[in-house]
């Protein structure tokens, strides 16, 4: 085991952390206020290859790894959660497309997207069915050449603004969780509709909505991978995105715990900066010392994606503990702030409204605890 990281490693570190905060941690307030981010950051993230972190180089990705990848989240993390998790969104349809897609898919939807032409979206929940996702209604019936979907999905993130949409839906809806196919609905097509914008408590630079399809033809060839393995393809996409997500809440809780140390050094209260008050210091190691347990949690995870081994329960229990832990980390940073920390004067507070998200994207804690369980308790 190693645990040293590689020059090529350190570099991913440095170019990541060089563009939160030069362009993203600037402007992450304003984003959140606006609901929204610049498609021109996107277009300066692909420059950097952000945006193709898992595909291959031949076709113009960066080929990082999944613990490369990682390492790239947690410090674009610190610069802001919501655009970071959009682009998280982006990578991982981007993987799909090169993990299950035929050489002409690659080429129509893959490339495009890894040089930032195009922004990736994945439609899986619905309004009815969202831990249950193998309950999904959504039905993309095929007639001649082309599929006759119907369907609403909840919470798309990148909605409305992506170009290409992985859409879960029913091919076979006798099958069951059997029958659910992935298909890729370019947004411009007749019968796609989108809802408002949802207003959510923080990170809305991401933005969700819901997304309808209404007696939509697409053709068949947009079928990815095979008949009535989508789900199965989702879920092997939402251990990558667990392991992510582990990422992001190791950026989100360090960023807090930095301004808290800063803060800690500068305010003064009974003729002594916060610093030396013993209480709030071991307030802050503690944070140190479950941010490394989740970052380690995450690196195993990301190793074991990397070296292609069995990962659910590993990205469990880094999504499970990384999602608790940002919101307790980031609590205690607008704690040690006093009632600064809760104004908008200081970033803590959204660094809170952050962290209450990773409990519930790429499957609640309590589904990472399900998944757990059920390894503890296999016969
Ligand atoms: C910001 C954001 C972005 C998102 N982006 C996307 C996206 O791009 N694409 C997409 O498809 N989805 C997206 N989602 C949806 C997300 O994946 C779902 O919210 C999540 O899967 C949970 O579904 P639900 O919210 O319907 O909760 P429900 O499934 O209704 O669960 C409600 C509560 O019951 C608990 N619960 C459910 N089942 C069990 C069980 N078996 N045992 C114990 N407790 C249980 C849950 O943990 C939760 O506390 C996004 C969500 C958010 C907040």
């Amino acid at each position: 085991m190693e645990f040293r990281l590689t020059s090529e490693q350190q570099q991913l570190i440095d170019l990541a952390r060089d563009f939160a905060e030069k362009e993203m941690k600037p402007n992450a307030d304003r984003w959140d206020e606006e609901g929204e981010w610049p498609r021109e950051c996107f277009q300066k993230a692909a420059d950097l290859s952000l945006t193709g972190m898992l595909c291959p180089r031949e076709y113009g990705g960066a080929d990082i790894g999944f613990l490369g990848t990682a390492l790239v989240y947690e410090e674009l993390a610190k610069g802001c959660l919501g655009t970071t998790f959009s682009m998280v969104v982006h990578n991982n349809f981007v993987r799909s497309v090169f993990s299950r897609g035929t050489e002409e898919q690659k080429q129509q939807w893959g490339v495009p997207a890894v040089k930032g032409e195009v922004l990736g979206a994945f439609c899986l929940t619905e309004p009815d069915h969202g831990s249950d996702a193998g309950s999904i209604e959504s039905t993309a019936i095929a007639q001649g050449d082309s599929y006759v979907i119907n369907g609403t999905k909840s919470l798309v993130s990148n909605g409305g603004v992506a170009d290409y949409y992985q859409f879960l839906a029913k091919t076979d809806p006798a099958a069951g969780k059997r029958g659910i196919s992935s298909i890729i609905v370019e947004r411009d097509k007749e019968g796609v509709s989108f809802g408002p914008r949802d207003r959510k408590m923080g990170a809305n630079a991401l933005i969700t909505c819901q997304m309808t399809l209404e007696n939509c033809r697409i053709p068949r060839s947009n079928l990815l991978g095979e008949e009535g393995m989508g789900l199965r393809y989702a879920l092997s996409g939402i251990d990558v995105a667990r392991v992510n997500v582990g990422a992001l809440c190791c950026g989100v809780s360090q960023a807090a715990l930095d301004e808290a140390v800063k803060y800690a050094k500068e305010r003064v209260q009974f003729g002594q900066p916060l610093a030396n008050f013993q209480g709030l210091q071991f307030m802050m190691a503690d944070m140190a010392t479950e941010i490394e347990a989740t970052r380690l949690l995450t690196h195993k995870a990301a190793w074991l994606l990397d070296n292609d081994m069995p990962v659910s329960v590993s990205a469990a229990h880094a999504k499970r503990f990384g999602a608790d832990m940002a919101i307790n980390v980031t609590n205690r940073a607008v704690q040690i702030f006093g009632a600064y920390g809760y104004l908008r004067s200081y970033p803590v507070e959204r660094y809170l409204r952050w962290a209450k998200m990773c409990g519930f994207v790429d499957g609640t804690t309590q589904i990472q605890q399900v998944v757990i369980a059920r390894h503890l308790f296999k016969e």
